[in-house]
C-alpha cells in the first residue's frame, strides 16, 4: 500500500497549486512535501491547456487571468517572472445591428434610439423605485428588473443569459453575479447612452496571460516545480473508503492518506465513496451544471473580428452567445496573418454542429469578416462536460450538506468544480495556497 500524507486529486489549477505551495512549505516543516497527485489526463493544467493545431492555439475558450491577491500576484511573477504580458479588454457585445462597448447596461450609446431610450427609462424607474426600497429579488431576472429596469432586462440580460446557463433567468439566483456581473448606478448608465465610455468597468478591464505558448505555459510552468514521481498520469481514483482514508486507484494501487484534497467535479467524488448518508445523496443528487460545447476556428486573415478581443451576442437569431479571438488579444496565438477563434454554443438551444457552422460563417461574412471558404484552415467542436454551475434553489442548501459531511471526512473539495462554484483560475490558486497554509 502506498502511503501520503496528502493525497490531491486532479492536475488542474487547484492541484498544482496545492502541490506546489505544499513544496514550498515543506522548505521548512519537510513532511508537508510527502504529496501525490492524480490526474486523470495524459497532460497536467486541467482546463488551462492549449491545443495547438495547424500553428493556431486553442485554449479551451478565453482564459484571461485576472490578478487581485497580492499573493497570487507574486505566486504568478515566482512562476512566470517576466513571461507574462498585460492586455487591455477590448470586448463588444452586438445586438440589434449595432456594435457597442461592454458592458451593455452601461454603454447603450450606438443602439437604436428606441432602445436605448427604453432602457433608459426601465433604468430611471427601477433607481427611483431602489431609492425608496432595497433589492428584494428572489431570481436572477427579478434582481435584473429591480437592479436595472425593463429595457435591459428584456433587450440584453434574459436573453443573454439564458443561452449561457441553458435556463430561464427565474431558475437561478442572483448570487453568482456579485463580483462577475457590473452594476453601473444611474449616472454611470447615463453616462454611457450619451456615449461616455469608461473602459475600466467590470472586473477584468486587465488581464494577464503568458506571452507564449498559451495560458497551458502557465500551467506547465508550476508543473515544472513539481517532481513527477509524486504525479500519477492517466490514473483515477476508482474507490475511497473515507473511514479508513483509503483511496483505491485505477491502476489497482491502494494510498493510506492523511488529508485528501479533490478538484474533481463534486459529483464525481462524492460516486466514489460508499455508504454515503441518505440527506448527502439527496443533495448531491440538486446539484446541476452547465455542459458547453464550443468551436475552435483558424482563420488565415489578419485580425478577424478587427481588435475585438470577445464579443457577446445575445439575440436568439444565433445559435451562440460569444464569439472570442485569441490572436486579437495575444498575437502569438496564431500563424502571421491569420486568426484564432472560438464561437460559444448557446445552451437553450439544440442547433446541430453543421447549423453553428454555417451560423458562425454567415455572421463572419456579414461583417466583412471572412472572404472564401478556404480561408477556413481549423473548424472543429469541442466539449466541456463541466462548464457553469448552476445556482438555482437547491444550490445553497445541497453545498451546506456536502462540503461540511466531507471536510467531516478529512476532505477538502476545491476548486472551480471540487467546491462547486463560479471560480476564475485565480481562485483556483488561492485555493490550492490556502489549503497548503492552513496545515
Ligand atoms: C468556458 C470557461 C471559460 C473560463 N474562462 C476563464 C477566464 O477567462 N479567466 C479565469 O480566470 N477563469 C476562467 N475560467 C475558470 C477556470 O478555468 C477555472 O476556475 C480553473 O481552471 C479551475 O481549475 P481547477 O483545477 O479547479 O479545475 P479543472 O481545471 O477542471 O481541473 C480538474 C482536473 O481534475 C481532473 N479530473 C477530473 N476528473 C478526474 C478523476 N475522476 N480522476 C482524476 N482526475 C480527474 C481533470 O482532468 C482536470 O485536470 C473559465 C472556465 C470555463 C469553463
Amino acid at each position: 500500500m502506498l502511503q501520503t500524507k496528502t493525497l490531491i486529486f486532479g492536475g488542474g489549477l487547484t492541484g498544482l497549486s496545492t502541490a506546489y505551495h505544499l513544496d514550498k512549505r515543506a522548505q521548512t516543516r519537510p513532511e508537508l512535501g510527502d504529496w501525490l497527485l492524480i490526474e486523470r489526463d495524459e497532460r497536467l493544467g486541467g482546463l488551462t491547456r492549449t491545443e495547438i493545431i495547424r500553428g493556431y492555439h486553442f485554449d479551451h475558450t478565453g482564459h484571461w487571468l485576472h490578478l487581485r491577491h497580492p499573493e497570487m500576484k507574486a505566486f504568478v511573477h515566482d512562476v512566470m517572472g517576466d513571461d507574462m504580458m498585460m492586455v487591455a479588454r477590448k470586448s463588444r457585445i452586438w445586438s440589434h445591428g449595432a456594435l457597442t462597448h461592454f458592458p451593455f447596461q452601461q454603454n447603450l450609446h450606438g443602439l437604436p434610439l428606441d432602445v436605448v431610450h427604453e432602457c433608459l427609462m426601465g433604468a430611471i424607474e427601477a433607481a427611483i423605485r431602489e431609492a425608496q426600497a432595497p433589492i428584494d429579488a428572489t431570481n436572477f431576472k427579478d434582481f435584473c428588473l429591480q437592479r436595472f429596469g425593463k429595457g435591459i432586462t428584456d433587450r440584453f440580460m434574459v436573453p443573454y443569459n439564458t443561452k449561457l446557463w441553458g435556463c430561464e433567468p427565474e431558475e437561478i439566483t442572483a448570487d453568482w453575479c456579485t463580483r462577475f456581473l457590473p452594476k453601473p448606478n444611474l449616472s454611470q448608465i447615463t453616462a454611457g447612452a450619451l456615449g461616455i465610455v469608461d473602459d475600466q468597468a467590470g472586473y477584468n478591464a486587465h488581464f494577464t496571460y503568458p506571452n507564449q505558448g498559451g495560458i497551458e505555459a502557465f500551467a506547465s510552468r508550476i508543473a515544472g516545480h513539481l517532481p513527477l514521481s509524486k504525479v500519477k498520469l492517466s490514473t483515477t481514483p476508482v474507490a475511497i473508503d473515507f473511514a479508513r482514508k483509503q483511496c483505491t486507484l485505477s491502476n489497482g494501487e491502494v494510498v493510506q492518506y492523511e488529508h485528501l484534497v479533490s478538484s474533481i467535479p463534486l459529483p464525481e467524488l462524492l460516486k466514489l465513496a460508499k455508504d454515503l448518508p441518505d440527506a448527502v445523496v439527496d443533495a448531491a443528487s440538486k446539484l446541476r451544471c452547465t455542459s458547453l460545447r464550443y468551436l475552435n476556428y483558424g482563420i488565415k486573415r489578419a485580425n478577424v473580428m478587427d481588435d475585438i478581443q470577445w464579443l457577446y451576442v445575445p439575440e436568439n437569431k444565433y445559435p451562440f452567445y460569444r464569439i472570442g479571438s485569441f490572436s486579437n488579444a495575444v498575437a502569438s496565438l496564431a500563424p502571421a496573418n491569420s486568426s484564432s477563434l472560438y464561437v460559444e454554443v448557446a445552451n437553450n438551444m439544440n442547433p446541430t454542429d453543421d447549423e453553428v457552422k454555417a451560423s458562425v460563417r454567415a455572421f463572419l461574412r456579414d461583417h466583412d469578416w471572412l472572404g472564401d471558404d478556404a480561408e477556413v484552415e481549423v473548424e472543429e467542436v469541442r466539449h466541456i462536460k463541466y462548464g457553469y454551475v448552476v445556482f438555482d434553489k437547491h444550490y445553497f442548501a445541497a453545498k451546506e450538506c456536502l462540503l461540511p459531511y466531507l471536510r467531516g471526512q478529512g476532505v477538502q473539495s476545491l476548486g472551480r468544480y471540487g467546491a462547486w462554484v463560479y471560480a476564475s483560475m485565480e481562485d483556483a490558486l488561492m485555493d490550492g495556497f490556502q489549503f497548503a497554509q492552513g496545515l
